[in-house]
């Protein structure tokens, strides 16, 4: 018996879960489950992290969690329970498979059959925000090499061995050259160690656009954070509805599985929601936990359920459909069909004893990092650069004023008259003869705003790593 902690959730989870949980009993599932309370009524009751003490011990302990969806509360305060998750338990990988039951649910894709692995910890889900002037706001987008590694590692190592052939990587790193970059850099290093597998690299735009598109031809997709939420959302809608998506959230010591859509609060309490998207998660468990039998049992019954077009309303379709049925009324249609296998849909065959391990991070020999500047980030109202120049170059010490750039557009020396400038000017002093910057000429040039009431909101140090420049250059520089 394996023990795993099981929560409802808000809205629609309290029936999809019961409609999960009473099949997997009666497929004899060798599971024992915990409930823990998440979400809204933690959150309202003044927790403002949506989970408590003894709900973290829970699935600490059993290091397996099956999880409904949950509502966070509209308003500032309360701390998204998911993103919470993933980065406190360390579940870096989040594996969202994608495929068409055509002709069984309607898709315009018959052939997709597609996974798409996002990075689950990093990017601009770092939640760190912070308002730096009246008109400004900003959100740090954090990409790192071990965060990069391990998910690229882990999609090559997924795709080995589920015996995909071809593992794609989207990124936008034509415009983000350092974090996107590192991401796409980290793809090809890795990808060499894969021979046996193809790889390629897409634009997110052009790349996404193409997976919308004609989805067949893709089969492991992996990406960055906010990209691959986007886009499997995408690719579970057109293979034939969000409610049939289900998801792994993997990490060294737990894992978390749950349903890729959201709490569908307009429908909840109507017994009319798919549960497909959970009882799909909870394969996904079994397999993880090595009950692969039971696996392949419930997802068997699940395919003749689909094939036999017994559908719940997001799915049901005049003409291909049987039987329009409610979502407990769906579970029970699973647990008549357990032991049969599917005419048309492929039968499931899961693979014993195999485990998907990557190797420990190892951390590279350190690189000779060297200060060459700093820039400074100064709140400013007024719209001449020229003038701002003129005030800041007051502030030179062994580092001068280069550059003045505005939304990241240079604004000085020689800026045009048309570029719009609001009042947040990042202002970049290097040192002249490529020499190292000395340490203290940075607090110096503080110092000296300081004296000229210069507004400083923050700064950043400019680095070269073994020779090779470590930040962006101004638009238009
Ligand atoms: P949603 O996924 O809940 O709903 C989007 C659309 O899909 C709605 O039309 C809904 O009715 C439909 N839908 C979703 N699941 C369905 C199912 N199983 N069967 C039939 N139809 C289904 O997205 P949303 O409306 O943007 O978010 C609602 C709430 O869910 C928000 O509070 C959000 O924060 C939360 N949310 C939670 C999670 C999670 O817990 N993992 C994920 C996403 C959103």
């Amino acid at each position: 018996m394996q023990k795993i902690t099981v929560a409802k959730g808000d809205g629609i989870g309290p029936e999809i879960m019961n409609a999960t949980l009473a099949i997997l009993k009666a497929a004899n599932a060798r599971i024992e489950w915990e409930e823990i309370e998440i979400g809204e009524k933690v959150y309202l009751s003044g927790n403002t992290s949506g989970i408590d003490k003894a709900a973290w011990d829970s699935i600490r302990r059993n290091k397996v969690f099956l999880k409904a969806p949950i509502t966070t509360p509209q308003g500032g305060g309360y701390k998204s329970l998911n993103v919470t998750m993933r980065k406190a338990l360390g579940l870096y990988a989040n594996v969202r498979p994608c495929k068409s039951f055509y002709p069984y649910v309607n898709t315009k894709h018959p052939k997709m059959d597609v996974v798409i692995i996002r990075e689950n910890e990093e990017d601009l889900y770092a939640g760190i925000e912070h308002q730096q002037t009246d008109e400004v706001v900003q959100c740090l987008k954090l990409i790192t090499r071990p965060g990069c590694e391990k998910i690229v590692r882990y999609a090559f190592e997924y795709a080995r061995l589920y015996k995909r052939s071809k593992v794609s990587c989207f990124t936008k790193d034509n415009i983000m050259k350092h974090t996107d970059g590192l991401f796409h850099q980290v793809f090809k290093e890795i990808a060499q160690e894969y021979p046996d597998i193809q790889s390629d690299n897409w634009i997110i735009d052009i790349g996404a656009a193409r997976l919308a598109d004609t989805p067949e031809d893709f089969d492991v997709v992996v990406l960055p954070n906010l990209y691959g939420d986007v886009v499997s959302d995408i690719t579970a809608q057109i293979s034939g509805s969000v409610g049939l998506a289900g998801s792994s959230n993997i990490g060294e010591s737990c894992a978390m599985f749950e349903a890729i859509h959201g709490s569908a609060p307009t429908i909840a309490g109507q017994n009319i929601a798919n549960p497909s998207g959970l009882l799909r998660a909870s394969v996904m468990m079994l397999n993880h936990i090595g009950q692969q039998d039971v696996a392949e049992l419930v997802k068997n019954a699940w395919s003749c359920t689909i094939e036999e077009g017994i559908h719940t309303p997001d799915i049901y379709k005049e003409g291909i459909s049987k039987k329009q049925v409610s979502t407990s009324e769906f579970a029970e249609a699973v647990i008549e069909r357990l032991g049969k296998k599917p005419q048309m849909l492929p039968a499931a065959e899961y693979a014993k004893d195999v485990k998907l391990t990557i190797p420990t991070y190892q951390r590279k020999k350190q690189a000779n990092k060297m200060l060459k500047g700093v820039d400074v980030f100064v709140d400013w109202k007024g719209s001449n650069p020229d003038e701002l120049a003129e005030k800041l170059t007051k502030l030179n010490s062994d580092i001068k004023l280069t550059m003045i750039t505005n939304r990241g557009v240079k604004v000085w020396p020689e800026g045009f008259e048309e570029t719009f400038c609001t009042d947040h000017w990042r202002c970049r002093y290097e040192v002249e003869n490529g020499h190292p910057a000395a340490k203290h000429s940075i607090p110096e040039l503080l110092s000296n705003a300081l004296q000229e009431d210069v507004d400083v909101i923050k700064t950043e140090n400019l680095y070269e790593f073994d020779g090779v420049r470590g930040y962006s250059l101004g638009q238009g520089q």
